[in-house]
């Protein structure tokens, strides 16, 4: 399998080194040049395996020669002997047709860490059979730095370094960053919010001579291997609720709409996928661009579920480039004018197939908070404010059609959130042993002030590649 970008002048690569390469040359995002197929037998085939045995099967195809499936099963079965849950991807049951996809079993509680534990050792097994260095770079709403900083913990031959807005992530998921010590971890906190993060992150890679010199590699949701990783549960969800024979919906709280492409690619593998419902919070760009065809930036704002507070949803460029068949011409112009005016308008075509296969809605401030109350005083279970977003918007959905099934995905686990969560039903969540660590740990982290050329002075000064 090759790998094109979205923008269509960066070389095609091959799995691995789209893998280290994060974001594509051009500016664009890599993604696989065809989808592998399952036929409906091979799916049958999925229920009883183990987490790892699906997660390998389903990459086979996707990586080529570049690992071989031992080697995949092998960094699949390690990644997974981390989470604290047998079945990695549980599915609890909430209402008639309504379950709970609990992805937050890994080791910083959030669903990042399925696809940010097996990329680490899918790129530090690339490094050391290459004998190379890397730096890896990314910005973070809060999850996905945690994730990383936890996952690349074990490799030598990876520096981390993780901008987050200062302020603007909860207490837990800071310290989770800020407590890890050793020598190639560095969080930085960002005087800005996580869009100025990304956007610093981006400058950075686009500076192909610095990127050459670091070695920069990118863990973002932008990385095809996190969207890789992130299939594999829809599957495993899936086929528990008797798909093939059975069509699902997915609701997903969305902000960079890398989950939410995950079950797309799912469904064009063949997973019988109904609708997938994308969930926003009151950053609401896509739940707009869904309705009136026009995709337009606006300020952020802060709300209880931060790693949904997101204007540019990076990984929609994927789906662009899919709906507009392909066409990176299509899907540069577009681009230019989100830089240029802040702003696109979809074609016709384009937003008619988005609605094919998407819905969209949005979840304000209290009816979140009306989701966890509800959903703990019906069931005793207690969600976290992004997943009581999705499972919101479930609701929403069911009320269309009762008849199918619909699982929401549970992002983050309400310990990482308990503040917002004892305001809205009033019960404290329970802190996991490995939460009470983290807060009891010393912190160890940089302020920088919103500036691309300040942070890559900071790592330029720190990372082991260039010494
Ligand atoms: C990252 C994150 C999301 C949003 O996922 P995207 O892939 O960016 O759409 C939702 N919930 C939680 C808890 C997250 O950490």
């Amino acid at each position: 399998m090759h790998y094109v970008s979205t923008r269509g002048t960066a070389p095609v690569l091959k799995f691995a080194d789209a893998l280290l390469a994060g974001l594509a040359r051009d500016g664009g995002l890599y993604t696989p040049q065809g989808v592998p197929r399952l036929t409906p037998a091979e799916i049958r085939a999925l229920p009883g395996l183990r987490y790892a045995e699906v997660a390998a099967r389903l990459a086979v195809p996707f990586v080529g020669d570049d690992f071989s499936s031992a080697e995949l099963l092998a960094t699949a079965e390690d990644a997974y002997a981390q989470f604290d849950h047998a079945a990695k991807a549980p599915l609890r049951q909430l209402d008639d047709n309504l379950f709970l996809l609990e992805l937050f079993h890994g080791p910083t509680f959030a669903f990042k860490d399925f696809a940010m534990q097996w990329l680490a050792r899918l790129i530090d097994r690339t490094l050391s059979q290459r004998g190379r260095r890397a730096t890896i770079l990314g910005a973070t709403s809060g999850d996905t730095g945690a994730a990383a900083l936890e996952a690349f913990g074990g490799s030598d031959r990876a520096d981390v370094f993780i901008l987050f807005p200062l302020g603007r992530v909860s207490e837990v998921q800071r310290k989770q960053m800020t407590t890890v010590d050793r020598p190639g971890a560095h969080a930085i906190a960002i005087e800005g919010a996580f869009d100025d993060c990304q956007a610093i992150v981006k400058t950075l890679f686009a500076d192909l001579s610095f990127r050459e010199e670091l070695a920069l590699s990118g863990v973002n949701s932008i990385n095809w291997a996190r969207i890789l990783a992130q299939i594999v549960y829809y599957f495993t969800s899936a086929v528990a609720l008797g798909a093939p024979g059975r069509k699902v919906s997915f609701a997903v709280p969305t902000g960079n709409f890398g989950d939410v492409l995950a079950g797309y690619f799912a469904g064009a593998m063949g997973l019988t996928v109904s609708r997938l419902v994308v969930a926003t919070n009151e950053n609401d760009i896509l739940v707009r661009a869904f309705e009136g065809g026009h995709y337009e930036l606006r300020e952020v704002k802060q709300t209880q579920s931060p790693s949904m507070d997101i204007q540019v949803s990076s990984n929609f460029e994927r789906l662009l480039f899919d709906v507009y068949a392909r066409d990176a011409v299509a899907v540069r112009r577009l681009m230019a004018a989100l830089g240029a005016e802040r702003a696109f308008s979809l074609s016709r075509d384009a937003l008619q197939q988005i609605r094919a296969r998407f819905d969209a809605i949005r979840v304000d401030e209290e009816d979140c908070a009306r989701e966890i109350a509800r959903t703990y005083s019906e069931t005793g279970t207690i969600l976290d404010p992004h997943s009581a977003i999705g499972v919101r918007a479930a609701r929403a959905t069911l009320a269309q059609d009762p008849a199918t099934p619909v699982i929401a995905l549970a992002t983050a686990h309400p310990a990482k959130f308990p503040d917002a969560v004892a305001a809205a039903c009033g019960a404290r969540p329970e802190t996991p042993e490995r939460i009470r660590r983290v807060l009891g740990s010393p912190e160890r982290f940089e302020t920088l002030p919103n500036d691309a050329a300040g942070v890559a002075a900071f790592i330029r000064a720190r990372a082991r590649r260039v010494k």
